[in-house]
C-alpha cells in the first residue's frame, strides 16, 4: 500500500492504522564509473547503476562480489577511487556519512549496546538537535511501527536477535531519510523468522516510499524483495532487470547458475540450426552466431511430455534415474539420451499416479518460448 498525498508527498499509515513518521520525497541515485580497488586487486570496476526515486533495488552476488563495498560507498563509509554518486542533483562523492541523510541497517545491527532502546532508536535525532519531546513523539511511533511499543525502556541485551533487528530498522528510519540502506540485515535470523522479515520490510518499504537499496547473497530473499536486482559479479553489473525479468531471461551463464535452480545443456550451431541432446532445439531467437552455446533449462519449466501439449516444445527423450518426494513437489532426475543429466520439478497433488520407476523411458520438453540460449562467453544469445 502507497498512499501518496496530493503534494506528491507519501503519507504513512502503519497496517494497524496509527500514524508512522512522514518521509521526505525520495530520491534518485545516480553511480557513475565507480571503481574501487586494493592494491593490484579491483573490487569496483567501473560501475553504473540507477536507483529510481522509491524503488527496492537489491545488490545480489556471491560473497566476495562487491556489494559491501558498493553500499558503503553509497553511504560514505569509503572512499572510492574514482566515480560519482549523486542523491538526485547532488554529488555525494565527497560528502561524509552523516550528512548524506541516509538510513542504515548493518549486518549486525551495530546498536550502542550501552543505551536502551529509546535512547538506540533516538541516536540520530539527538545527532539532529530535534527537541526532545519531539524525539521522545517521533521514537515511540517508530517503535510502534516495529510492533516495539512500550520496549523502549528495555536494554539491548534482553532482546531476542528479531527485536535487536527491529530496533535497528527503527533507528534507521526514524529521522525520516530519503534513502534507506540495507546490508544482509536479515542474515542473523533462523529460517521462518528471516521469510516473514523480508515480507514485512518490504510492506513497510510500500509504506514508506523511500528509495532502498538492500545487499544480499541470497537469491530468494531478493527474488522475494525487489523490485529490480542488480546481479553482481566480480565488482561488476551482470545484470539489472526485475526479478521476472532475472529469472526468465538471464543474460549471461553466471546469472542463470546463481539465480534459481537449472540444467544446462549443450548446444551446437551450425547453419542456424540449434542441437541439443540428440534434438533439434529452437529458442524464440534463433542464435545468429555459429559454434557453442549452452541451453538453460529450469527444473519447474521441463515437463513430461505425453503428445497433448498444443504450443511448441523443444523434446528430450531420455531415462528417469530418480523420483524424489518433497512434499509440494515432486523432483525427477533424468538422464537425457545423450548422458546429460537433466532436472524436472512437479507440483504434487493427494491423488497422483505413482511417480516413474527409475529406468523407465520418458519424454520431456520444454516450450520454446521458455527456452533460453546463452552463449558459453557469458553472453545472451537468445
Ligand atoms: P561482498 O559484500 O559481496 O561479500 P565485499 O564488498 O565485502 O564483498 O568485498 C569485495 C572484495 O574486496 C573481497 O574480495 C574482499 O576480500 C575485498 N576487500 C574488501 N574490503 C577490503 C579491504 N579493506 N582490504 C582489502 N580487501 C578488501
Ligand atoms: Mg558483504
Amino acid at each position: 500500500m502507497r498512499q501518496v498525498a496530493d503534494s506528491g508527498e507519501p503519507a504513512v499509515v502503519t497496517s494497524e492504522g496509527s500514524p508512522a513518521p512522514a518521509v521526505g520525497k525520495a530520491l534518485p541515485i545516480a553511480i557513475r564509473r565507480l571503481s574501487k580497488a586494493y592494491g593490484a586487486v579491483s573490487v569496483l570496476d567501473d560501475v553504473d547503476l540507477d536507483v529510481r526515486p522509491g524503488e527496492f533495488l537489491t545488490l545480489l552476488g556471491p560473497s566476495g562480489s562487491g556489494k559491501t563495498t558498493l553500499l558503503m560507498a553509497i553511504a560514505g563509509f569509503l572512499r572510492p577511487d574514482k566515480g560519482s554518486i549523486r542523491f538526485g542533483e547532488r554529488e555525494v562523492v565527497r560528502l561524509a556519512p552523516h550528512k548524506r541523510e541516509i538510513g542504515m541497517v548493518f549486518q549486525n545491527y551495530a546498536l550502542f549496546p550501552h543505551m536502551n532502546v529509546a535512547r538506540n532508536v533516538g541516536f540520530p535525532l539527538r545527532l539532529r538537535k530535534v527537541p526532545a519531546p519531539e524525539i521522545a513523539r517521533r521514537v515511540e511511533a517508530a517503535l510502534e511501527m516495529f510492533q516495539l511499543g512500550g520496549y523502549g525502556g528495555r536494554s539491548i541485551t534482553q532482546l531476542s536477535g528479531g527485536q535487536r533487528q527491529r530496533v535497528a530498522l527503527a533507528r534507521a528510519i526514524v529521522f525520516e531519510p530519503r534513502i534507506i540502506l540495507m546490508d544482509e540485515p536479515l542474515s542473523a535470523l533462523d529460517k521462518q523468522l528471516r521469510e516473514r522479515m523480508q515480507i514485512e520490510l518490504r510492506q513497510l518499504h510500500d509504506r514508506l516510499g523511500t528509495t532502498t537499496v538492500y545487499v544480499t547473497h541470497d537469491q530468494r530473499e531478493a527474488l522475494t524483495m525487489s523490485d529490480r536486482i542488480a546481479v553482481l559479479e566480480r565488482g561488476r553489473i551482470a545484470q539489472i532487470d526485475t526479478s521476472r525479468a532475472i529469472y526468465d531471461r538471464p543474460g549471461s551463464r553466471f546469472v542463470a547458475e546463481f539465480i534459481g535452480e537449472s540444467s544446462f545443456l549443450d548446444v551446437s550451431v551450425a547453419d542456424g540450426v540449434c542441437c541439443a541432446a540428440g534434438s533439434i532445439v529452437r529458442a524464440p531467437k534463433t542464435p545468429v552466431l555459429q559454434g557453442r552455446c549452452v541451453m538453460m533449462l529450469r527444473p519447474e519449466r521441463l515437463r513430461i511430455l505425453d503428445g497433448s501439449d498444443t504450443e511448441p516444445m523443444n523434446r528430450f527423450e531420455g531415462k528417469v534415474q530418480s523420483a524424489i518426494y518433497q512434499g509440494d513437489t515432486l523432483l525427477l532426475q533424468i538422464l537425457l539420451s545423450d548422458g546429460s543429466p537433466v532436472s524436472l520439478r512437479m507440483a504434487t497433488r493427494g491423488d497422483d499416479a505413482p511417480p516413474p520407476a527409475a529406468g523407465s523411458p520418458i519424454t520431456v520438453g520444454i516450450a520454446v518460448s521458455d527456452t533460453v540460449l546463452l552463449a558459453d562467453d557469458g553472453t545472451a544469445r537468445a
